[in-house]
């Protein structure tokens, strides 16, 4: 099958870095600040380091895009939480120099890059992370503007809707092959996942943010009203918005701008599009046009994202129309 390797390498590696987030987020972690004011844990550089290490060995001349880089964890000043990085790593097998795991890191760093790349978010929702809430492990190879392979590693989303959180889910998918969930810890055998069929507006259920400045609250609440959806919207972090209407938990996963001059970034969304798609969903931006994965590391050609079943995508959009400008 087409793309096997990289599937099963990139499962492996997610499945690892959802280990080490686990860990850490058992210990209640604490959070650094980034120079734009976002929250950075010991977790989001080991889980890029182990994500970015294992793709070098295995796709030495793959570019990856990550989220992270260890500028920050270099300085001086943050001496504790590098070691913390060491020692988390070290917990799982991954012994490495602070000098070489900074590079591993550092491997995610890609600015320039070609036909095919990976891009990676090693914890996508962090806020939700520090919240004990959901986030997302998030991993796509892009070739040639198209995702082929995504891996979406939800370590605190149940197996079944409503379920215990112990085995946390894995989505993958490879175009054309299907999306498919399995437990994050654990060995399972993978299962298909499908997206509803609902197209009665009473049924349909929302899925947006948690923070209120990543997508507009107040606009998705003025849509739903107009088109007659009457549940309450569910608030989750991360692109486990995406799994869930994946597998049919949800119908509607909408990402409306809050900030006229903000781009989504590639890493945010690769992973879930991909497995929205092949799990029979459609996602375009506000507009309705695909996103593009051509512009470096922000879809700088769409503004924000609306994933639906398919069914339900045309009319989200027009009443999108009649209540964003
Ligand atoms: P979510 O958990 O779905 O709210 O998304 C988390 C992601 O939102 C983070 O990884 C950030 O990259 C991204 N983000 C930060 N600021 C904004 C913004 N103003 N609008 C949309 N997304 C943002
Ligand atoms: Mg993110």
């Amino acid at each position: 099958m087409p793309f096997s390797t990289e599937l099963s390498i990139a499962i492996a590696a997610v499945r690892r870095a959802a280990e080490v987030c686990r860990n850490v987020q058992r210990a209640i972690p604490a959070a650094m600040e980034k120079q734009d004011k976002s929250p950075v844990t010991i977790a989001d550089f080991a889980s890029q380091a182990v994500i970015c290490r294992a793709l070098g060995e295995a796709f030495p001349s793959d570019p990856i895009i990550g989220e992270e880089d260890s500028a920050e964890l270099r300085l001086p000043g943050n001496k504790v939480s590098l070691d913390g990085v060491l020692s988390q790593l070290s917990r799982i097998g991954l012994d490495g120099s602070p000098d070489e795991i900074c590079r591993w890191i550092d491997r995610g760093g890609a600015k320039s890059f070609g036909p095919r790349f990976w891009t990676l978010d090693p914890i996508d929702g962090t806020k939700g992370f520090l919240r004990s809430e959901q986030y997302a492990v998030s991993l796509a190879l892009i070739v040639n503007g198209q995702i082929e392979v995504a891996i979406l590693g939800c370590p605190n989303l149940p197996l079944e809707p409503g379920g215990a959180a112990d085995a946390g889910t894995i989505f993958f998918a490879v175009r054309g092959q299907g999306a498919s969930v399995q437990p994050c810890f654990g060995d399972a055998a993978a299962k298909p996942v499908r997206v509803t069929s609902t197209s009665v507006w009473a049924d349909v259920r929302l899925c947006e943010s948690v923070e209120s400045g990543h997508s507009a609250h107040d606009r998705s609440a003025m849509i739903s009203a107009s088109l007659g959806i009457v549940k309450h919207p569910v608030r989750l972090d991360s692109q486990a918005k995406y799994a869930v209407v994946a597998r049919g938990e949800g119908d509607v996963y909408l990402r409306l701008p809050t900030k006229k001059d903000y781009r989504e970034k590639i890493w945010d969304h690769a992973g879930g599009v991909l497995v929205v798609e092949e799990a029979g969903g459609k996602v375009t931006d506000i507009d309705g046009k695909p996103l593009e994965f051509t512009h470096g590391h922000e879809l700088s050609a769409n503004r924000g994202v609306v994933v639906t079943n398919g069914r339900l995508h045309d009319d989200v959009l027009r009443a999108i129309r009649e209540h964003v400008s």
